[in-house]
């Protein structure tokens, strides 16, 4: 026995073999699940409704063909009933045909054939009537011919016997020998018509009791089905109610979604015209000076288009910003196939960071001894790490330090975009990442943006799956992180 199935032992715990079973059994739910899930709300409401449908119409029919079999096997009991009741009328008829010929023979007085001769009358009536009875069976009807020859035989010889008693020459010897003689005869006749009336009855007696036996097992299963069935109906409409409580639940919070959504749209559209709307009234004012002044004060033009020109450059950038909000905005996360190096990205940017934006701050790269692989898209991770980048460099003023970290915590890389700049007060703090915001402070100082920097920064995380956060005291300075889960995970 392996060792980890014997530590189980001792420890009370399932074997491993076991163990792995249950976990593959709970996974294959888990999956089940998932896809119930992804089924469109329509088909899911079609088996909600046909789950307790199909049940309530599977019990019904059961239930119907037991009625139908308890019916029928009540009948064939009746039947056999019916059968016995004819049967013991024969036997019944015989003994008093044979009863009145002997009180006849014994008393000499013709009142004492009256039973024969009824019995003689009714016999052909009661044989037709069992012969009809069980004509469909076809043993008993072997059974019945038989019995039949025997039951004619021994009337024939009742019927010699009574003619030989009304002969006026039976006091003969000879004739009362003969009498006698068929007297004996007719005893060992009536003998096997009884021994084979009495098996019928027995063959008869099984059947009933088989059918009995049959009807009573349906009729307890019958109740039994009928316990499921409440058992079955009850658990059905349970999970029924249950599914669909889950299924309005979620289509109210799709509704609650597709309500914020829109209304996040009618915000988003209301900020973008107004952001769009501050710059070509700038650019028209512009414009309409600089043409005014063109004759007079050609510098004063040439400044006027330098502004105008700032003005659309940023536009363009809004616009950009805007076109990569809008393309992402409610995108699911999708499987990244391709796997990065930060470290190696994080030199590339600090080179070309160096090149281009240190003159005025103090930069440090401070990168992990390790490796850190994700998972992702390169550009879009750049993206993000430059507008950190930026915005430190913008909100920090001249002579403060900008510093990029990279450091692997447990299963994620962080990369933190740290400044000693003004900071950014409590009250700002929660809304930074929503679109358009841009804190007062910002705004007196004159720094010119959009607002849609950290927006764009959260929504590259968010597609890859991981958390951005933000650490600042004013006039202290901030520390952005990013954290991103690694490429083994
Ligand atoms: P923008 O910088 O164009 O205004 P962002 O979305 O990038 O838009 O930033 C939103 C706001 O967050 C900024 O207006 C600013 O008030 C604040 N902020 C962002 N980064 C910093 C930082 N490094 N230091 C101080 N404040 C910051």
């Amino acid at each position: 026995m392996c060792r980890l199935a014997r530590d189980n032992l001792r420890h009370g715990l399932p074997p491993a073999g076991q163990f792995l079973k249950n976990h593959q059994m709970l996974q294959e739910l888990q999956l089940a699940a998932q896809r119930w899930q992804q089924l469109p709300p329509t088909r899911r409401g079609i088996v909600i409704i046909a789950l307790p449908v199909c049940c309530l119409l599977g019990t019904v029919g059961v239930l119907m063909w037991f009625s139908a079999s308890i019916a029928s096997y009540e009948r064939w009991v009746h039947h056999t009933q019916r059968v016995k009741i004819e049967g013991r009328e024969l036997l019944n008829l015989l003994i008093n045909a044979k009863t009145g010929v002997q009180g006849y023979q014994l008393t000499r007085q013709p009142g004492f054939l009256g039973p024969y001769h009824s019995a003689v009358a009714e016999l052909p009536l009661t044989l037709e009537n069992l012969e009809n009875l069980i004509r469909d069976n076809p043993t008993q009807l072997a059974h019945f011919q038989q019995l039949k020859s025997l039951v004619t035989n021994v009337l024939d010889i009742l019927a010699k016997h009574v003619t030989l008693q009304l002969n006026p020459f039976s006091e003969d010897a000879t004739q009362r020998y003969y009498v006698a003689q068929q007297l004996e005869q007719a005893e060992q006749a009536m003998d096997r018509a009884h021994a084979a009336i009495d098996a019928f009855l027995m063959e008869e007696e099984r059947l009933l009791l088989e059918r009995q036996q049959r009807s009573e097992t349906l009729r307890r299963m019958n109740s039994f089905v009928i316990v499921v069935a409440v058992v079955v109906g009850l658990g059905s409409s349970g999970l029924a109610i249950y599914w669909f409580q889950q299924l309005h639940q979620e289509l109210d919070r799709r509704g609650r979604r597709l309500e914020a959504a829109c209304d996040r749209l009618a915000r988003f559209t209301a900020n973008a015209s107004h952001e769009l709307r501050a710059p070509i009234a700038a650019i028209l004012s512009h414009a309409q000076v600089g043409l005014l002044l063109a004759q007079e004060a050609p510098e004063q033009c040439q400044l006027r288009l330098e502004k105008i020109a700032t003005l659309a450059k940023f536009m363009g950038q809004l616009v950009n910003d805007l076109l990569f909000l809008a393309r992402y905005e409610g995108a699911s996360s999708p499987n990244f196939t391709t796997s990065f190096e930060l470290v190696t990205l994080l030199e590339q940017i600090a080179q070309e960071w160096q090149e281009t934006c240190t003159a005025n701050h103090a930069f440090h790269l401070e990168l992990a001894s390790i490796s850190a692989v994700v998972r992702g898209d390169r550009d879009l991770i750049k993206q993000a790490i430059l507008n950190l980048l930026h915005n430190a460099h913008r909100y920090t003023p001249a002579g403060g330090t900008i510093t990029l970290r990279l450091e692997v915590a447990e299963r994620f890389a962080v990369i933190e975009v740290r400044d000693t700049g003004m900071g950014i007060s409590a009250t700002a703090l929660p809304h930074i990442f929503d679109y358009f915001y841009r804190d007062e402070r910002v705004r007196q100082r004159g720094i010119h943006g959009s607002g849609l920097g950290l927006a764009i920064v959260r929504q590259i995380v968010d597609l890859h799956r991981g958390r951005v956060a933000v650490a600042s005291q004013e006039d202290q300075g901030s520390t952005f992180s990013i954290s991103l889960p690694l490429a083994s995970n």
